[in-house]
């Protein structure tokens, strides 16, 4: 295993529960405003907070399209949503899982995610399940009333998981009976990507993009600096480090995003094993992928949190194309070399090791 400390301090005691990838608050009224630059005579951004698809998303947008752009883009999440939500009775997605075996003609834009939701559980072993949802609806996290459901029952569901099960026939999908989609893990990536399209299309140079803790920016700021994005640490509610970023997507996956605590006191994350139907418990905190592409790095950062330290190590090294940022709950960071140089800790976590990975 080559691992190389770069900031080495004795003491790391605190436990940390994950991590956030946030826009930093403080600073961002810094990079936000005062910019050098005057992309289409405009220097103030255009910023709005909207809720779709289940979490909150602030768009940031600068230049003399922004508020017709930003108007678009979301309904632009809006058109997405309608296609891919899994309550939505009018939903693609909705449509196939009550299908009863069926087929079910869909959206391109539908057959395209599922593609990519189906190639990378191939290329991921499986740790990206898009058939999850049987189990998780278990679990209660489809409803909010959580329960920790018996061996047994969570065996049973497993029989129903099985992405190879998923067929096409023509552009219709083939779902068995008893089988159901939850493309949960790579839709928000995979918007994020169609809004930049968008925002590129309307000559927009510079934005950022908060997709409910996914960051997906256009360029870079206005003044041709890196956006500077938080990695958030949810229990102290401080910023533990920064990382720069242009033109590149940083997702975090983790399990403090949506958990229970059950009569047994332990605590249950949102992310599912498909090897065991149970909820991660290997030690990460979160999982921060960065890379160019929306869509892998949504895919990619629910699988490696699924993985696991070691795994994702392993997968980094075959893969590419991908930089990762991992935090143990109790062991520290580990970043890729790639991003070594652009992610530095908050003063308040001076005293974390980062473990660096290298190829
Ligand atoms: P993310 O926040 O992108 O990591 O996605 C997590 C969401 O994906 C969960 O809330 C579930 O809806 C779904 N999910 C949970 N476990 C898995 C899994 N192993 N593979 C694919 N999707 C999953
Ligand atoms: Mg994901």
């Amino acid at each position: 295993m080559k691992r190389k400390t770069f900031h080495n301090a004795a003491g790391y005691k605190r436990v940390l529960w994950g991590l956030q990838a946030v826009f930093i608050a403080l600073p961002a009224v810094l990079f936000l405003t005062g910019c050098a630059g005057n992309p289409g005579g405009r220097t103030e951004p255009y910023s709005e907070t909207f809720f779709a698809m289940d979490t909150y998303m602030t768009f940031t947008i600068y230049g003399a399209k922004a508020e017709d752009s930003l108007k678009q883009a979301e309904d632009r999440i809006r058109e997405l949503e309608g296609l891919w939500s899994v309550t939505d009775t009018k939903s693609d997605i909705y449509a196939v899982n009550h299908s009863g075996g069926k087929p079910v003609a869909v959206d391109g834009e539908t057959e395209e995610l599922l593609s990519f939701a189906l190639e990378m559980a191939e290329e991921t072993g499986g740790a990206l399940e898009p058939t999850i949802y049987p189990v998780l609806a278990a679990w209660g996290f489809t409803t909010g009333e959580n329960r920790v459901p018996d061996r047994e029952e969570i065996e049973e569901l497993l029989n129903r998981v099985d992405y190879t099960g998923v067929r096409w026939d023509g552009g219709s999908i083939v779902l068995e009976e008893g089988s159901m989609l939850d493309l949960g893990a790579v839709g928000k990536g995979y918007a994020g990507d169609q809004v930049i399209q968008l925002l590129k299309e309307n000559g927009v140079t510079s934005a950022l993009l908060d997709i409910g803790g996914n960051i997906q920016a256009v360029g870079a700021k206005p003044d041709g600096s890196s956006w500077r994005v938080g990695l958030k640490d949810p229990f102290s509610g401080g910023v533990l480090g920064v990382i720069q970023v242009a033109d590149e997507a940083v997702v975090t996956s983790g399990s403090y995003e949506r958990y229970f605590t059950g009569k047994d006191g332990k605590r249950y994350g949102h992310i599912i094993d498909p090897a065991t139907g149970y909820p991660v418990d290997n030690g990460l905190a979160s999982v921060s992928v960065i890379a160019s592409e929306g869509k892998l790095c949504d895919a990619l950062s629910t699988a490696l949190f699924v993985m696991g330290l070691e795994d994702a190590e392993r997968y980094w090294r075959q893969n590419q194309g991908f930089d990762m940022i991992l935090v143990t709950v109790d062991e520290g960071i580990f970043v890729t070399e790639g991003v070594k140089d652009r992610f530095s800790l908050q003063s308040e976590y001076q005293d974390m090791t980062v473990n660096v990975i290298e190829k």
